[in-house]
């Protein structure tokens, strides 16, 4: 049978062109769950995306109510759960104030970690009923949460801190939106966000890897320089990074490319080892990276789990 994968986010950039790059197989069925139904259907089309190997489901993963609906909806429809993409992500680098989801969290780790972080522990069980021979769970990440690159070193920094920001639920009125207790900057928080990503799958693999035989992956698919990531950014940075990534640091990566990347993730019978952190080099092959020394602490991501979990309302 066909594989059956949910990519979160797949009405634009990176999930647009990986869910492309699935469906032109024509192994795969692919649940784009995204938060404007008619954005995404008209996406897909105009990028040409087969009907038949495409379904549009509503998620708005910046409500939690609206995630446990959508797992609610997506088990209505009887279609096993064979891969699921935790892709979706937001990012308000010129933000002066914080913006909040539908439960008062900070916005950008609201939707990026906490609505994700919900939305994988409600699905585990449908990947864990998959008959599927390689079952994969993968969590986008970023070099800029990482600290032990050059981009990771621009402020600001990502830093978790003592998770005291999020212990308080990150909502600016009894606590500081940002997960480590400071002042709030939208580009910091995106940051942090990912760092979240990172851990939560390395906790997942952790967790579950044993038990379920499910693969747990991140990866950093390079800079994508023309997404929509970017739409919050002032003018002339969105004139100017992508010549400069593309001449200067010589990172960037074209959409359809990152697309085939993340692909390669999804459905790879070579990349099947868990716990991982792919990215690809200058001749687009694929390697295990290090990631920092935060994103990787083992005691902070097991804290990250169990405060995130009293968050969503699992524990
Ligand atoms: P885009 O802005 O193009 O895509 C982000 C997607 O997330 C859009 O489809 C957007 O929906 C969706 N989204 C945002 N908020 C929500 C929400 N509340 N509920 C559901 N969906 C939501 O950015 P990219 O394609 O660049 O980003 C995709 C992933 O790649 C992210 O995880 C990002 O961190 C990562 N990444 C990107 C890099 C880059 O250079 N661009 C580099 C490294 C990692 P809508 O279309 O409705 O706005």
């Amino acid at each position: 049978r066909k594989g059956n994968v949910i990519i979160t986010g797949a009405s634009s950039g990176l999930g647009l062109a990986t869910a492309k790059a699935l469906a032109e197989t024509g192994k795969w069925n692919v649940i784009m769950a995204c938060r404007n139904f008619l954005k995404a259907e008209k996406a897909a089309k105009s990028i040409g995306i087969p009907k038949e190997h495409c379904t549009i489901m509503h998620l708005d993963l910046a409500s939690l109510e609206s995630v446990r609906q959508f797992a609610d909806n997506f088990r209505r429809s009887g279609m096993p759960l064979d891969v699921l993409v935790c892709n979706a992500a937001v990012y308000l680098p010129t933000a002066k104030e914080p913006t909040y989801t539908a439960e008062g969290f900070e916005l950008s780790v609201g939707t990026n970690h906490l609505g994700h972080f919900l939305l994988a522990r409600l699905l585990l069980d449908d990947l864990k009923q998959s008959d599927y021979p390689s079952k994969r769970l993968i969590i986008v990440g970023s070099i800029t949460g990482n600290t032990n690159t050059l981009a990771g070193n621009v402020p600001p920094k990502a830093n978790l801190g003592d998770l005291r920001g999020l212990v308080g639920g990150l909502n600016g009125i009894d606590t500081s939106p940002m997960i480590d207790g400071g002042e709030f900057d939208g580009a910091k928080a995106y940051k942090d966000s990912k760092v979240c990503n990172m851990l939560t799958m390395q906790e997942f693999h952790r967790r579950y890897n044993e038990e379920t035989g499910i693969t747990f992956a991140s990866l950093y698919p390079g800079c994508i320089a023309t997404t929509g990531l970017f739409r919050e950014h002032i003018p002339l940075f969105r004139l100017l990074f992508p010549p400069f990534q593309k001449y200067i640091t010589k990172g960037y990566v074209s959409e359809e490319e990152a697309g085939s990347r993340l692909a390669q993730v999804v459905s790879d019978p070579s990349l099947t080892k868990s716990g991982v952190y792919w990215s690809w080099n200058k001749n687009s092959a694929s390697f295990e990276n290090q990631l920092s020394k935060e994103a990787s602490d083992a005691e902070k991501a097991r804290k990250l789990w169990e405060i995130s979990e009293k968050l969503v309302g699992l524990a």
